[in-house]
C-alpha cells in the first residue's frame, strides 16, 4: 500500500488556505491543517476524519509551533509539502499615524511565522532529500499602495526569504516555490479593516476578485510538477485589477 502524501498548510481555517486544503483532498493528499481558529478545523476533520489532521497553532509562537510539528503522530511526521500561508494585513493609516501593534501583528505572523514553521519542516526535508515549500506572497511584494507600507514590505521579505531558501537548500533536491496573488476574495479584507465589512466590500469596487480557489489551483499545480522542475514564482492577477 502506497502512503498518500502529507501536506501541511497554515492558515487552512479560512479563504486561501481552506481552498488549498480542499485541492490537495481532491488530489489525493492528507493534510495537516493549521490555524488558531481550531473550532473550524475540527469541522474539516469531521467531513475527512481520516485525511485531515486539525492541528492548534499561531505562527507567531515559535516555541509552540515546535511543539505542535513535534507531537504529530507518526503517521503524519513526514511533510512532503509545506503551504505556508498563514498571514493578514492590518492598519489602513500612514506608517507615522498607524497603531504600532499592526506592524508587530503583521510582521510576526507573515514574516516570523513563515520562518518559524519553515525552520521544523525544512530540516527533515534537507535530510529526505525532498519536499516542497510553496510561500503564498502578493502582489503587494512587489509594489506599494498607500496604507499597504509595512504588509508591502512583509510580502516583498517573503520574496527575498523564498529566493534565499532556494539557494538555502540548493543541492538537497528540495524545492522552494512562491504565488503571489492578487485581489482575492476571502476574510483578509474583513481582517485588515477590523470588521468593518462596508471597507471590506469597497476593496472589490470595480473589480471581480480571484476565487480562493483560484490560487488553490495554482498551489496544487506547482506541486504535481515532476521533481526536476520548480516553479519559482507565480503572480496571478484577477482580469480588471490594475
Ligand atoms: P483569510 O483571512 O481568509 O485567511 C488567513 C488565514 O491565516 C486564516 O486561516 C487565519 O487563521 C490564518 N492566520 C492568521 N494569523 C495566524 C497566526 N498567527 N497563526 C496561524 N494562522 C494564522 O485571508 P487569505 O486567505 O486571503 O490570506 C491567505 C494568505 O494570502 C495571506 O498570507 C495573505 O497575505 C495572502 N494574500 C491574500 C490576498 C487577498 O486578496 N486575499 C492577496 C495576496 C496575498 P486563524 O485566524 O484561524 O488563525
Amino acid at each position: 500500500m502506497t502512503t498518500l502524501p502529507v501536506v501541511l498548510v497554515t492558515g487552512a481555517s479560512s479563504g486561501i488556505g481552506r481552498a488549498c486544503v480542499d485541492a490537495f483532498l481532491a488530489q489525493g493528499a492528507r493534510v495537516i491543517a493549521a490555524a488558531r481558529r481550531v473550532d473550524r478545523l475540527e469541522l474539516l476533520h469531521d467531513e475527512n476524519p481520516n485525511t485531515v489532521l486539525p492541528v492548534a497553532m499561531d505562527v507567531r509562537d515559535r516555541a509552540g509551533v515546535t511543539a505542535a510539528l513535534a507531537a504529530l503522530p507518526e503517521a503524519w511526521n513526514t511533510i512532503d509539502i509545506l503551504v505556508n500561508n498563514a498571514g493578514l494585513a492590518a492598519g489602513r493609516g500612514p506608517v507615522h499615524t498607524d497603531d504600532p501593534d499592526n506592524w508587530d501583528r503583521m510582521l510576526d505572523t507573515n514574516v516570523r511565522g513563515l520562518l518559524n514553521v519553515s525552520s521544523c519542516v525544512l530540516p527533515r526535508m534537507v535530510e529526505r532529500g525532498s519536499g516542497h515549500v510553496i510561500n503564498i506572497g502578493s502582489n503587494a511584494g512587489r509594489e506599494v499602495y498607500p496604507g499597504g507600507t509595512v504588509y508591502c514590505a512583509t510580502k516583498a521579505a517573503v520574496e527575498r526569504i523564498t529566493r534565499g531558501m532556494r539557494m538555502d537548500v540548493l543541492g538537497s533536491g528540495v524545492r522552494i516555490s512562491q504565488v503571489d496573488p492578487g485581489m482575492v476574495q476571502t476574510e483578509f479584507s474583513l481582517v485588515r479593516f477590523d470588521g468593518d465589512s462596508s471597507a471590506a466590500d469597497a476593496v472589490y469596487d470595480g473589480v471581480t476578485p480571484l476565487l480562493p480557489s483560484d490560487i488553490a489551483e495554482v498551489v496544487t499545480w506547482i506541486a504535481s510538477r515532476p521533481p526536476h522542475v520548480v516553479i519559482a514564482d507565480v503572480l496571478v492577477y484577477p482580469t480588471d485589477q490594475a
